[in-house]
């Protein structure tokens, strides 16, 4: 056995692996697209080819790894390691026994942990929230997730704790993906951001983000989509996302009243591109709601990049 670890970030579109040295250092990496049919057993194959080929890359069989990590959407449970409720996977709306399956196909103990929370434990050991002992993660993509750390250990709850996306910033507000209203999610979401488009759009309200998609030959509002929209200077794109700061600074500044953490990271596929760029704004949103206003968090972007999901997810081994 070496001491090399594998780690999987399993997400919506694709799915990332990573071989890395304890310290965290990359030594192999490989990368495919997320089944989109089938069932939970066509994704775990798909992990498993893409794990072999990152383990290939590095010099070395799954089999000799000292383990491996992964950081799943839906109901993860570390324990067990069985997922549940996946959906935006193709028919994983039950519970599939991931873990179990995936290690006898690789050969290797394998660990499962929420996909936020270990791409935040990821900042936490080795990005953007190394000095600290308290953090709030905050991943702003397709949804608003997240991750704490408290006294230097990630705080998982009863193990769903970090849902800043569904903390209630409006009563009676907008509905969110889950079915509620009012949540983060609802109106900084991606998901959500788009459906708003698409009602703006049908409105008659003129902007040409739909246009870009279509060039970019994409089928939905992608980060990428949002970041070309913007630097073409398209006023809807603006306004949604500025509209999504204010509600992530009401938020966020929620949180800190509550948890006095020393630091908050902002990652995720919108926040990666837009956390520098918005980062002002963002203080300024957040300054308006904090009870202790002359001390507030420091503020991060997350350091990791694409890779910290899978890197972080081998922090589980
Ligand atoms: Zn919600």
């Amino acid at each position: 056995m070496s001491d090399l670890r594998g780690g999987i970030d399993l997400g919506g579109t694709k799915i990332q692996t990573v071989v890395v040295e304890p310290g965290g250092s990359l030594r192999g990496e490989a990368r495919q697209p997320t089944p989109t049919s089938g069932g939970p057993p066509d994704v775990a194959a798909a992990m498993e080819d893409t794990l072999r080929e990152a383990a290939s890359a590095a010099g070395v069989k799954p089999e000799q790894l000292s383990g491996v990590g992964v950081g799943s959407p839906g109901d993860a449970d570390g324990g067990t390691g069985v997922v549940s409720g996946a959906r935006n996977l193709p028919g994983w709306d039950g519970s599939f026994p991931l873990g179990e399956a995936l290690s006898k196909a690789l050969g290797t103990a394998v660990r499962i942990g929420n996909d936020v929370q270990v791409a935040v434990e990821g900042e936490h050991r080795l990005g953007a929230g190394k000095p600290y002992d308290s953090l709030l993660g905050v991943w702003w993509g397709t949804g608003v997730g997240g991750g704490i750390v408290l006294g230097g250990k990630p705080w998982l709850g009863r193990g769903a704790a970090g849902e800043i996306g569904h903390t209630v910033v409006k009563r009676n507000g907008a509905r969110c993906p889950c079915g509620r209203r009012g949540c983060l999610e609802a109106y900084a979401g991606r998901a959500a951001m788009e459906a708003r488009a698409r009602r703006d759009l049908a409105k008659g309200v003129d902007t040409d983000l739909f246009k870009i998609m279509e060039k970019r030959g994409k089928d939905r509002l992608t980060s990428s989509v949002w970041e070309h929209a913007m630097r073409e200077k398209d006023p809807l794109t603006e306004s949604l996302l500025r509209r999504a700061v204010r509600y992530l600074g009401t938020g966020i500044a929620s949180a800190v009243n509550l948890l006095d953490v020393e630091a908050v990271v902002i990652g995720g596929g919108l926040g990666s591109r837009f956390g520098d760029r918005f980062m002002d704004h963002l203080v300024k949103e957040m300054q308006k709601h904090l009870f202790v206003d002359d001390n507030p968090p420091r503020m991060h972007v997350a350091e990791l990049g694409d890779l910290g999901g899978a890197i972080g997810a081998s922090l589980l081994v």
